[in-house]
């Protein structure tokens, strides 16, 4: 099943994209009074066999008429993201001198984790304001929707706690990344974060084994799969859960493969009317032009 957020021009609505993958259904009426994305997944157990059954009997309109908002527009906290997660990733972080104080094309040992505001999360089809950056980069990267939470969760069970599937673009300004030494805040700018178009519950894709690929202005410029992650998800969940208890409606965006702008030799940074496009199968198209 595939859900999404959507505007008809009033307030956010949750939706079930139809089986053609034409026209979305409105099942507010199918949930608890003002229940967003993050209660659906939540009371999953309840609202999933309900959706399932009976959203097809709803009105639909088409995908085409409404406005895409982010999947889950407002998380209850920050994204996780894990840092040089694809072995040609982190050769060409190392080499481009971006990746201070160090030069490493080392692999990491351990899955680098740091994190997104929420508040740079947005939509499909959203305008990316570069805002202070001259060095603006995108990143394609699966990302996990965590479903029933939980604390020192292993590697075994971990994909129980998986509940869906999206894309995210970790939209970075790599100015900012190399100049103030951390990752957080040239990662977390405000529209920094496209995610969507949709989420897909785990039912619908082997997240094992699934192609990752990113064009900008047409040009294909990151071409992976997810079985190439040096840290796949199991170890992602254990590793986050040893010591943070997982929550409904985590998102955990994992990493992304080589062919970024600052593995270009001179950089292509992202400019004013570029438009970025990625694609996993069964996912979707997410898409975003710089402003
Ligand atoms: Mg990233």
């Amino acid at each position: 099943m595939k859900l999404v957020t959507f505007s008809t021009g009033s307030a956010a609505r949750v939706g079930v994209v139809s089986a053609d993958g034409d026209a979305v259904h409105d099942v507010q009426e199918l949930l608890p009074p003002g229940a967003a994305m993050l209660d659906v997944i939540g009371a999953w157990d309840t609202l999933g066999p309900v959706l399932r059954e009976r959203s097809a009997e709803l009105t639909s309109v088409p995908l085409a008429s409404v406005e895409l908002l982010a999947p889950v527009p407002e998380p209850r906290r920050n994204i996780w993201c894990v840092g040089k997660n694809y072995r040609d990733h982190a050769v060409e972080f190392g080499r481009s001198g971006y990746d201070t104080p160090s030069r490493s094309e080392a692999l990491p040992e351990r899955p680098i984790m740091f994190s997104k505001a929420t508040t740079a999360v947005t939509g499909p089809g959203a305008l990316v304001d570069p805002g202070p950056t001259t060095e603006l980069d995108y990143e394609g990267e699966l990302t996990v929707i965590i479903g029933t939470g939980g604390r020192g969760i292993s590697r075994e069970d971990a994909y129980r706690h998986v509940w869906g599937y999206t894309i995210i673009n970790d939209v970075t300004a790599r100015d900012l990344q190399k100049l103030h030494r951390q990752w957080f805040l040239g990662k977390s700018l405000d529209g920094f974060c496209p995610m969507g178009p949709y989420l897909v519950t785990a039912d619908e894709l082997d997240a094992d084994d699934i192609d990752v690929r990113c064009w900008v202005n047409g040009e294909l410029r990151q071409d992976s799969n997810s079985k190439l992650l040096i840290f796949d998800i199991p170890t992602l969940i254990e590793t986050i859960s040893a010591g943070i208890e997982l929550q409904p409606g985590d998102v955990i965006a994992t990493g992304t493969p080589a062919g970024v702008g600052i593995g270009f030799n001179p950089p292509k940074f992202l400019q004013s009317g570029d438009v970025v496009r990625m694609e996993i199968r069964n996912i979707g198209i997410l898409e975003n032009e710089v402003f």
